[in-house]
C-alpha cells in the first residue's frame, strides 16, 4: 500500500464515479434467504454448515497474470522497465514453457493443495472476471468494499481515518456474542485497523508498528514485535509481512479467533519499486505463508476441517511494461481482481471458469454465509453471496 498524494485524481475519480452509480448487473440468481429482497430479515440463516472459523486473507495489488498464470512475459521481457536485476536468476526461478507451469513455480501450494480443496474465480481469458465496484481501484477503497459489502464513495484516499460503516467483522463480532479477541485484524498497515472498525476497540486489532500488549503476548510475539523495528521494510508506511504473517499465526494458535483477518501488503510495494524480480520473490514467499497457514489449521482442534479460507486482493494494476507498477482509476487491469476461498462448504472445483462476473462487493456476504448469518440483516445494500463458493447455492 502506498500512500501517495494523488489528490486531484481522486477528485476526479470520484466524480467519475458519481455520474456512473448505475452498474451492468451479470450475475447467478441471488442465494435464496439473502439478500436486500429479505424484507424483515432474521439474522440467521438455518442451514447448517461445517464451517466455524473463517481466515480472510488480503494480499495487496496482486495480478490475475502472475495468480493465473506465473512469470508475465510481456513484463519480463523487458529488463530495465521491469527492473530484475538477475534474468538469469529469476528466469530459473519462475519461467516455464505453458501458463501452467509457470503458476505452479510461482504458487505452488496455492495450485497444488488449496485451490484444489475450494474455487477461484477471476481468470478473465478463460471467462471468470472478479471486479471492484468502486471505480478507484486504489487500496482503501476496496478494502472497504471487501469489509462492508459495498462501494463507499466517501472513501477516496488511503489517509488512515476511520469511517461509519459497519463491517463484517463488527457483526459477525455482535450476531455470535463473540469475545473481543475472536475476531481479530492483524495487517502490515496501521490503515487496516481503521479500516476494519466503524469504532475503534470494536475487537483485537494489531497494524503497522505495534506491538502486541504484555498480557497477551507469548515470547514470540514479543520477538516478533521487537524485530519489526530492525528490519528495513521497503517503505516507510507498513512493518514486514513477515511480522504481521508470523504474529497472526502465533494468534491463530494462542488466541483461537473465530473470525481472523490478515491484511498482507508487500506485493503493492515490491510493484511500485519496480522490481518484478522481488515482486516474484515475494508471491512465492507468500506461497509459503498459505502453507503455514493452511497446516496449522488442520493441526489445531476445532479449525481442522472446520475452517474456511477467503484469499483476496483490493486491486488489479497495469498490464503494460510501464504501467504494471501503478494501478488506479484510467489504467487498464487495475479493475482485474480474484478470489479464492478453500474449506469444508465449498465445492472441490478449482478454477471455475467460465462463470458469471462477481465483485469485491461480495466478499462480505459470502464470508457471512459461512458463518450461518444473513447477509441482508447486515447490510441490505451488500453484494450477495457467491453461489459457487458454497457447496449449499451452487448448482449441482
Ligand atoms: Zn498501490
Amino acid at each position: 500500500m502506498r500512500a501517495r498524494a494523488l489528490t486531484s485524481r481522486r477528485v476526479a475519480a470520484w466524480l467519475a464515479a458519481a455520474a456512473t452509480l448505475v452498474l451492468p448487473i451479470a450475475r447467478c440468481v441471488q442465494a435464496a434467504g439473502s439478500g436486500p429482497s429479505a424484507g424483515a430479515v432474521s439474522a440467521r440463516v438455518t442451514r447448517p454448515l461445517r464451517t466455524r472459523n473463517v481466515i480472510l486473507v488480503t494480499v495487496d495489488g496482486l495480478r490475475i497474470q502472475e495468480l493465473f498464470t506465473g512469470m508475465d512475459p510481456i513484463v519480463a521481457q523487458k529488463e530495465k522497465r521491469s527492473g530484475i536485476y538477475d534474468l538469469e536468476r529469476t528466469r530459473k526461478r519462475f519461467w516455464r514453457d505453458t501458463p501452467e507451469e509457470r503458476r505452479a513455480a510461482l504458487l505452488p501450494y496455492f495450485w497444488g493443495t488449496l485451490a484444489p480443496q475450494g474455487i477461484v474465480l477471476g481468470d478473465k481469458w478463460k471467462g471468470s472476471s472478479v471486479h471492484p465496484k468502486n471505480p478507484l481501484l486504489f487500496s482503501a477503497p476496496g478494502y472497504m468494499e471487501i469489509l462492508t459489502g459495498q462501494y463507499q464513495p466517501d472513501v477516496v484516499s488511503n489517509d488512515v481515518k476511520r469511517y461509519p460503516h459497519s463491517t463484517v467483522l463488527e457483526f459477525v463480532r455482535r450476531e455470535l456474542g463473540l469475545g473481543r479477541r475472536q475476531v481479530a485484524t492483524i495487517g502490515s498497515w496501521e490503515g487496516f485497523a481503521t479500516l476494519s472498525s466503524s469504532e475503534e476497540g470494536a475487537f483485537f486489532t494489531n497494524a503497522g508498528y505495534e506491538r502486541i500488549p504484555a498480557d497477551m503476548a507469548t515470547a514470540r510475539m514479543a520477538w516478533l514485535g521487537d524485530l519489526q523495528f530492525e528490519i528495513m521494510a521497503l517503505w516507510e508506511e507498513g512493518r514486514s509481512d513477515a511480522v504481521t504473517f508470523n504474529l497472526a499465526v502465533e494468534y491463530l494458535k494462542t488466541q483461537r479467533p473465530r473470525l481472523l483477518y490478515i491484511a498482507l501488503g508487500e506485493s503493492d510495494d515490491w510493484a511500485h519499486a519496480r522490481r518484478y524480480d522481488r515482486l516474484l520473490d515475494y508471491i512465492n514467499v507468500f506461497d509459503a505463508y498459505l502453507k503455514t497457514l493452511w497446516e496449522t489449521v488442520q493441526s489445531l482442534d476445532g479449525y481442522s476441517g472446520r475452517t474456511t479460507l477467503i484469499v483476496t486482493t483490493d486491486h488489479g494494476r497495469g498490464i503494460t511494461p510501464a504501467d504494471w507498477v501503478e494501478h488506479d482509476e484510467g489504467i487498464e487491469g487495475s479493475a482485474d481482481i480474484w478470489i479464492a476461498v478453500i474449506g469444508p462448504d465449498t465445492p472441490d472445483r478449482g478454477e471455475v471458469a467460465p462463470y458469471p462476473t462477481v465483485h469485491q462487493a461480495d466478499v462480505a456476504a459470502t464470508l457471512l454465509r459461512f458463518f450461518g448469518l444473513n447477509p441482508g440483516a447486515f447490510n441490505a445494500e451488500a453484494g450477495p453471496p457467491i453461489p459457487a463458493a458454497l457447496q449449499a447455492d451452487s448448482a449441482p
